[in-house]
């Protein structure tokens, strides 16, 4: 039987490698077919069709990304209109609002974040949620030193919340956040969500 045409197609994907798990990310892109690139360079976000900026430590990444120039480039790609998600450092990243982050980061989503939200004693924790947009199951979420999404303005939405109605997903436009781990878990259908954004020359996706 011909499946193609409901093959969803191959993407390149870049994955943002200043520090963090951007490793994880890409595994599980390339197990699900796609190409990925490890952006340590400005220029090597030319001709991608989707960015990721993994979790990881939000102060160094921050860091980084303002002594290699990235800022800019980043907000740009934002603005391209191209699928972005930060996941937890990531997250805290793409806010706009950050409590207790030292210096700026990409500040693109209308959203607030509070980092090491959830205290020491629960550090890390896992938990079964249900994500808008993604059917089926209960997606298993990995929350490591986990920041929370205490507020989101419009066009800003939560996606996915926990059972006390804390916010750990958000969407705005083309751009995700989540405080959890996708890329942690083997279930890769916010990976396939995310990369669903991605514009196809003639249209969108099918
Ligand atoms: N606690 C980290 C920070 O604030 C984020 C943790 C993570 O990305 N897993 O940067």
């Amino acid at each position: 039987m011909n499946t193609n045409h409901t093959a969803p197609r191959s993407r390149t994907v870049g994955v943002l490698a200043l520090q963090g798990d951007f490793r994880e990310h890409r595994e599980m892109l390339e197990a699900m077919g796609h190409e990925v690139r490890e952006i340590r360079k400005v220029g090597q976000l030319e001709g991608l069709d989707a960015l990721i900026i993994p979790g990881g430590e939000s102060t160094t990444i921050a860091r980084l990304i303002l002594t290699n120039g990235f800022q800019q480039p980043l907000r740009d790609f934002c603005a391209s209109g191209k699928p972005v998600w930060g996941t937890c450092a990531g997250a805290i990243l793409l806010a706009k609002h950050v409590d207790n982050l030292d210096r700026p980061g990409i500040e693109m989503m209308d959203i607030s974040v509070r980092r090491n939200a959830f205290g020491r004693q629960v550090d890390s924790f896992e938990a079964d949620l249900r994500v808008k947009g993604v059917p089926g199951e209960p997606f298993h979420a990995v929350f490591i030193r986990a920041p929370l999404i205490d507020d989101v303005r419009w066009p800003a939405e939560a996606m996915c919340t926990l059972e006390d109605g804390t916010i750990v997903a958000a969407r705005e436009g083309n751009m995700f956040a989540t405080s959890f781990h996708p890329e942690l878990t083997g279930d890769n259908r916010l990976h396939a969500l995310f990369l669903s954004l991605c514009h196809s020359p003639g249209g969108p996706p099918k």
